[in-house]
């Protein structure tokens, strides 16, 4: 992600608006969208009928997180059990084990109350510095092996509206766990948070995840919902979900959340909205549904059962694997038709389940990677299921910002005010180098390309490197003149 809600485009200053806001809508079933045709895809990329990708096989085995946890919703308070089982797949010995906790940059707000190996003996020698728990190993870990370190550990929420903290109507637990960042022969892919953007890298990791609350309604007595990665398995006090390769998982709980669902294919795709705007939250489902239709069918198959969209109480959205946030502001400032962030941002955050869920990168120094490529996505979506509004969505949402600066910008580079700059510079000259570059390749090349990216990267981390050693197999044009108008390093 990283999308501010406002001042997006021109939509927010004047845009005329052409058709009449959508009805409400109360259903609790609505119905599915229609099937995007391969032959609305084929014409608009004027290709010939292609087998779409199998996506490889992730590394086996994949690492295994097993969370217990309970949360007092009131007391904004979590209780944690973790059990990790650790697979070195990154090819070389490893020194030293890190976690990366994100819930320990808060103050005072995580407790670890005990981290031990699998047979049950303490760790005593590990150190916890702001976000990175290291524990130095007695010998190195060889390629292949593997560990088991389980945690128990207390959480107080931060108050902020954000992935991670509670609002007065939301709590939201992303990136609530300890967990073990990708490995290189560079060492451990650990960044530095910024103001601007995502910092994290993650591997793919199976997830079995057994969720409770304290209370199951407010202290007010109103009744809890939880939106999550996955669908629970289980009816009662504690949800059970598992969810297999991907890269995070995530929840969200609220008292207020309406829920609508709805079926793409044999994916269940769940929204979560609050009970102010009835007008977008229908057409919040809709064109989910249909972003997950459009890219099964261009880029390859989804690879989860299900699918939740979640009306966050922050102004960004954001992604998780099987759980999507889109800020309460593109529901306010939904103008009845696609000419709306609604549509722009659900296509652009169910892009990131292949750019980001499948592919994984270094989202901190190159975060074009996941968000050029998931903002380009959103024209292949208008381009699919709404033809008519594509220069509208150029006009509107590139063009219109005159956009600067270089797509291999890192997320540290534009200062703390700096998300305008940052977003012009990765994401909307991200989709105009690729738009030049589809140009350049021509449609059916293009199209070849992404889908030989995600088959040789899923489940794995992508460098800029990769992206363009693997293009250069794909055109034999000149693409010298399109990297150096948009890129300062290549
Ligand atoms: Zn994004």
């Amino acid at each position: 992600m990283g999308i501010l809600a406002f001042g997006l485009f021109a939509c927010a200053s004047g845009q005329p608006v052409e058709t009449a806001p959508l009805p409400a809508t109360e259903a609790a079933q609505v119905t599915p969208p229609e099937p995007a045709t391969t032959e609305s895809l084929l014409a608009t990329l004027s290709v010939s009928p292609t087998t779409l990708p199998i996506i490889s096989e992730p590394p086996a085995p994949l690492s295994q997180y097993t969370i217990n946890a309970t949360l007092d919703y009131d007391a904004h308070f979590l209780t944690v059990e973790e059990q990790i089982t650790y697979f070195n797949n990154s090819g070389v010995s490893i020194p030293d084990v890190v976690l990366l906790v994100e819930p320990n940059r808060y103050q005072g707000a995580f407790h670890l109350q005990s981290i031990s190996w699998k047979d049950g003996a303490d760790i005593t020698n590990y150190t916890l510095e702001g976000p990175v728990l290291r524990i130095p190993l007695e010998a190195a870990l060889p390629p292949g092996g593997r560990l088991d370190v389980n945690l128990s550990f207390e959480s107080n929420l931060p108050a902020q509206e954000a992935p991670y903290g509670y609002t007065e109507r939301q709590s939201n637990l992303g990136d609530w766990y300890p967990f073990i960042p990708p490995y290189n022969s560079a060492g451990w892919l650990i960044r530095e948070f910024s103001g601007q953007g995502e910092h994290l890298a993650y591997e793919s990791a199976d997830f079995l995840v057994n969720f409770r609350l304290a209370n199951t309604n407010t202290a007010s007595g109103q009744p809890l919902i939880i939106a999550a990665s996955a669908m629970p398995e289980t009816a009662g006090e504690t949800q059970q979900y598992h969810l297999e390769a991907a890269r995070s998982f995530a929840l969200s709980i609220s008292p207020q959340f309406l829920v609508q669902e709805t079926l793409v294919g044999e994916v269940t795709v769940k929204s979560y909205t609050f009970p102010f705007h009835a007008a977008a939250d229908e057409p919040a489902l809709q064109e989910t549904g249909k972003a997950l239709a459009a890219f099964s069918e261009i880029f390859g198959p989804y690879p989860h059962q299900s699918l939740s969209v979640v009306e966050a109480d922050f102004l960004n959205g954001m992604e998780y694997d099987g759980l999507i946030f889109l800020s309460h502001a593109f529901y306010e400032f939904y103008t009845g038709d696609q000419k709306s962030n609604l549509t722009i941002i659900s296509a652009h955050e169910v892009a990131h389940q292949w750019w980001y869920g499948l592919v994984g990168n270094d989202q901190a120094n190159e975060p074009w990677l996941d968000e050029a490529l998931s903002t380009y996505s959103e024209l292949l979506f208008y381009e699919q299921v709404y033809p008519q509004l594509t220069s509208w969505w150029r006009e509107n949402r590139i063009d219109f910002h005159e956009p600067q600066g270089w797509v291999d910008s890192t997320i540290y580079e534009f200062g703390p005010q700096g998300f305008y700059p940052y977003r012009d510079a990765v994401y909307l000259r991200g989709a105009m180098f690729l738009g030049d570059l589809r140009q350049t390749m021509g449609d059916e090349a293009f199209l070849a390309f992404l889908r030989d990216y995600l088959q040789q990267f899923a489940h794995r981390q992508a460098t800029g490197e990769d992206f363009f050693s693997l293009l250069a197999k794909h055109s034999t044009a000149d693409l010298s003149g399109i990297t150096d108008a948009y890129f300062a390093n290549r």
